[in-house]
């Protein structure tokens, strides 16, 4: 079985080609228009998919070493996402799988982030989450506690009531006057910083909700408090200020995961989406596994922002259930697991 997935929810073209659970090709295309508008401009995104899509999908079918006519179905991101975005990669994959006969695949994205933790590549361990398990989903747009109890059946335990972990850091970056996105640029700062030099308002939510806003506020007003006195305050201390951030989410994200990991007593413990490349982060899952037994599984780099593997991956799964789409099938710009 060969499935051609097809990522173009927001801002990166992406075609992939997994066979049998095994990727064989990722190909992504970053679009660099948005960096100096400091996120991401619908219409323009929408503009470059439509320029990188034929391109990205021919290179995706050459590194696999596969022609069109070989391929079982085409998969593709139906939402959540940008709608100008969405509508170039659901129709041109429509428009493939029905001039090659073959059946589409609608896939969530945000589903296709969790599943990314299921693909294989040749050669190597190939390490699995086994089921139930726990996936934090940190990215741009959101911040869930998933119970994953098959590849089908998701619930969301726990969630964001307000900005996602991965928009606050934007957001904070951007009041630092960084580039955007400012999560791979923050990252790299608070390795040279203290992360106990300052310390943020963390939210007091009951249950195993999320909220990020008022660390973003508590950010900016402490920032401008230190500017007042000194107006190269943030020129100084940029290290100390990105580490302290990025500890403060950090800290947020695990302490509800500990408590709901407690509460459903699950030691399988996954983490998904763009944030999840975060240095931070990744070390609080490792550390996680030594003090309390977690069985952690961290993604490929590949793998956490939005890429098309995930959703070829996602595709193959539901190929496998015979859980086909049909040609009258809208893309979505808001939906849920
Ligand atoms: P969603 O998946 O919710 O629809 P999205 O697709 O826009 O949103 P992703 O591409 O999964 O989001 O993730 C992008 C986010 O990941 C951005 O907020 C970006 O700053 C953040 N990010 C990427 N790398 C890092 C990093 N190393 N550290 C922290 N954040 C990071
Ligand atoms: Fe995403």
């Amino acid at each position: 079985t060969i499935i051609l997935g097809i990522e173009s929810s927001c801002d990166d073209t992406s075609a992939a080609v997994i066979k049998d659970g095994y990727l064989l090709s990722n190909v992504v295309a970053s679009q660099a228009v948005h960096e100096s508008y400091g996120g991401v401009v619908p219409e323009l995104a929408s503009r470059a998919h439509q320029q990188n899509i034929v391109p990205v999908v021919h290179e995706a079918l050459k590194r696999a070493g596969v022609t069109k006519e070989e391929l079982s179905a085409v998969a593709f991101t139906r939402g959540p996402g940008l709608m100008g975005s969405l509508l170039v990669g659901v129709s041109f994959a429509k428009g493939l799988a029905r001039s090659l006969d073959i059946p589409m695949i609608d896939v969530n994205h945000l589903v296709g982030h969790v599943l990314a933790h299921f693909i294989k590549t040749e050669g190597e361990e190939n390490k699995q989450p086994k089921l139930p398990f726990l996936c934090l989903l940190v990215s741009g747009g959101n911040s869930q506690i998933i119970l994953v109890k098959s590849h089908s059946e998701m619930e969301i335990l726990g969630q964001t009531i307000d900005d996602a972990a991965g928009e606050a850091i934007d957001k904070c970056s951007k009041v630092m006057g960084l580039g955007y996105p400012g999560g791979p640029i923050i990252d790299k700062m608070a390795r040279q910083g203290n992360p106990e030099a300052y310390t943020f308002n963390k939210p007091h939510i009951p249950g195993f909700n999320y909220s990020f806003s008022g660390l973003k506020t508590s950010f900016l007003y402490s920032l401008k408090d230190w500017l007042k006195e000194d107006p190269d305050f943030i020129e100084k201390h940029k290290n100390d200020l990105a580490a302290s951030l990025e500890k403060t989410v950090v800290d947020i994200l695990m302490d509800k995961l500990r408590k709901v990991a407690k509460e459903y007593k699950i030691n399988e413990v996954a983490v998904a989406g763009g944030v999840s490349a975060n240095t931070g982060l990744r070390n609080a899952f490792l550390d996680h596994a030594k003090r309390y037994g977690w069985n952690v599984y961290i993604p490929k780099f590949s793998y956490t922002t939005d890429n098309a593997a995930m959703i070829a991956m996602s595709g193959y799964l539901k190929y496998l259930d015979k859980d086909f789409a049909t040609i009258d099938l809208p893309a979505y710009s808001r939906v849920s697991l």
